[in-house]
């Protein structure tokens, strides 16, 4: 059975006290033995101080993006083997303003999903359809080839460890959450492509969180799906209160 994974994405969020702070605060309200997997996303240049403040604790850290390639002439960059090296156990790849605003191609993600393995980090991929595609019908075919393009090259054997992140486009920020019946239908269309993909036993323990508009009152119904494994959080993420009701749903 595939444990729920509940990742804050804090985006370009955040300073190098509040992100201690944050990160103390949600590790306080997580506890010791949680029922669930946590993770926080911060902004690069926080990472060492927010892996530092949840040493010790169940709190996993992940990077929002990597660079792949290994070390060398390419400023202003960042690679996996630096995440690792200063804590991260998960990186986001190809989050949608990634991919409209920096110009992520499910090539470059399907090459940064192979760095991020070689460095043993656990990918949270990123997928999810604008509103003007979901209106037109064209929900499944833009998933199904941002999947198959972005996981291009995955083996089978490294396919069940990583993360997707369904993440509707029109659901990020806009305080509009599909709804679960909308998003168990598209997380049951990836799992059984990534049956196609893969095979229906590695499927089975990929897990798929939802993202977009997730907040205390409406995750519990969300992560009630038989599909929906977790939640990648924006918004809610940057209040403790709010990220904890999202851990531990009332
Ligand atoms: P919001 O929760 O703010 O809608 O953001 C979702 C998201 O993009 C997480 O990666």
């Amino acid at each position: 059975s595939r444990r729920t994974l509940i990742a804050g994405n804090w985006k370009m969020n955040t300073r190098a006290d509040s992100a201690v702070a944050l990160a103390r605060e949600v590790a306080k309200a997580v506890g010791e033995e949680p029922a669930v997997d946590v993770a926080l996303c911060p902004p690069a240049v926080y990472l060492s101080a927010v892996a530092d403040a949840v040493a010790g604790t169940p709190v996993g850290v992940g990077a929002q993006n990597l660079y792949a390639a290994q070390d060398g002439a390419y400023t202003g960059e960042v690679n996996a083997a630096m995440l690792k090296d200063i804590g991260c156990h998960y990186v986001i790849l190809g989050h949608s303003e990634r991919r409209a605003i920096l110009g992520e191609t499910d090539a470059m993600i399907s090459e940064k999903l192979q760095a991020a393995l070689a460095g043993n980090l656990v990918p949270i991929v990123c997928v999810g359809e604008t509103l003007e595609d979901r209106e037109a019908g064209n929900t499944e075919k833009v998933v199904e080839s941002q999947l198959r393009g972005s996981l291009a090259g995955l083996d089978e054997v490294r396919a069940a460890g990583i993360v997707i992140a369904y993440e509707p486009v029109w659901a990020i920020g806009t305080g509009k959450t599909a709804s679960k019946e909308q998003a168990e239908e598209v997380h049951a269309f990836i799992r059984k492509l990534l049956g196609e993909m893969f095979t229906p036993e590695v499927a089975d323990q990929i897990r798929i969180q939802y993202g977009g508009s997730v907040k205390p009152n409406n995750a519990k119904e969300l992560l009630s799906q038989p599909n929906i494994d977790g939640a990648l959080v924006g918004g809610a993420s940057l209040k403790a209160e709010d990220f904890a009701g999202i851990i531990h749903p009332a």
